[in-house]
């Protein structure tokens, strides 16, 4: 494979069943990083020229440099086919990573980063838990109740345990084209607290974990994967009600030009028309599947309530359930029926 052929010094860091491998700051492709410890702890670098440790306020600067990464700290250069964070017996390594002017994050687990076309890549590989809380609580609504961050732990956790190496040289982004990941809410925060009171567990179909996906707010009912035009080849999802939504959705209406994209919507809702249509027009062009269409002139006119692709579970639903009291056992077999609850499998 490419991967095994481009790091003839060091080799990819193998995630377990308990880790994942994911690539940050995808967004930005970014040609230059910094890296620290955090505060009172120290990093181990490995390079293909050696290892160092940075620890206090020193800090390493990591340029791409053409099928290479340049290591800069202090007076040394560097120049290494990967850079890498080692791990340390018994200590799981923390560190802060930025893309200096833009964005900066602190990561607990392993940091790689290697050459890529024209940007580094930065993945840290982490346990899977971390993951768990990390995109829970970057994706949930803001103020969402225990019962329902819960829920949507399961189903996060579902969807990192069913889908590994959605990218080659990672298993997810840190984008919503896998799920949104920020850095590690506190210890104590209602994420990591939703997360550890759901360790572990994920939805089965069949005695096979499913991806679980999730969306903004169905509008009402939710819908299968078939009904939004996606192959459905293991869990097919449900259409269900959705009670609180049908009454508390945001209503939108828009008005789109009259064209071979916008005309096919008058068929149905599609996911894939409709990304192809946001990506023209906006993503307030059609916010959500739960809609309707009408011609007005040269125009269509598309009425529609709440928000997202509608399939798995709705998190304004599931919020509206457990401010009702159900708790997450009932959101789940409610969204995802025909499903159980189970333990991650180990193993690939
Ligand atoms: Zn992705
Ligand atoms: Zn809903």
């Amino acid at each position: 494979m490419i991967l095994a052929a481009f790091l003839l010094g060091l080799t990819a860091f193998n995630a377990d069943d308990s880790t994942l491998r994911i690539g940050v700051f995808v967004l930005f492709r970014p040609a230059d990083l910094v890296l620290s410890p955090n505060p009172g702890g120290l990093i181990e670098l490995e390079t293909d020229e050696g290892n160092f440790v940075l620890e206090g306020s020193q800090s390493a600067r990591l340029r791409l440099s053409g099928s290479l990464v340049q290591c800069l700290t202090g007076e040394r250069v560097i120049h290494s086919r990967m850079v890498r964070t080692r791990p340390r017996v018994g200590a799981v390594s923390e560190f802060t990573i930025g893309v200096p002017g833009k964005i900066e994050r602190r990561f607990r687990g392993v940091l790689e980063v290697s050459p890529g076309a024209g940007a580094l890549i930065p993945v840290v590989v982490m346990d899977r838990e971390t993951a768990v809380s990390s995109a829970l609580a970057a994706e949930s609504p803001p103020g969402a109740t225990m019962e329902a961050l819960k829920a949507q732990a399961v189903t996060m956790r579902s969807y990192y345990a069913a889908e590994r190496g959605r990218h080659q040289r990672y298993d997810f982004c840190d984008t919503t084209h896998c799920q949104f990941l920020r850095e590690q809410p506190g210890p104590d925060s209602v994420f990591s607290r939703a997360t550890e009171a759901t360790r572990g567990l994920v939805l089965a179909y069949r005695g096979v974990t499913i991806p679980g996906f999730f969306a903004a707010s169905c509008g009402g009912r939710t819908h299968s994967l078939e009904q939004v035009g996606m192959r459905a080849e293991g869990y097919p999802y449900y259409s269900v009600e959705c009670a609180y939504c049908r009454r508390h959705a945001r209503e939108w209406e828009t008005r789109l030009p009259a064209a071979e994209a916008t005309a096919r919507l008058q068929e149905g809702p599609s996911e894939k028309l409709r990304l192809r249509i946001t990506r023209e027009l906006g993503w307030s062009a059609i916010p959500g599947n739960h809609f309707s269409v009408s011609p007005d002139g040269d125009a269509l006119v598309v009425r529609g309530r709440g928000a997202g692709h509608g399939v798995g579970l709705c998190q304004q639903g599931a919020a509206g359930m457990a401010l009702s009291g159900a708790s997450f056992l009932d959101i789940l077999r409610h969204y995802f029926p025909n499903t159980q609850l189970a333990a991650v499998p180990s193993g690939p």
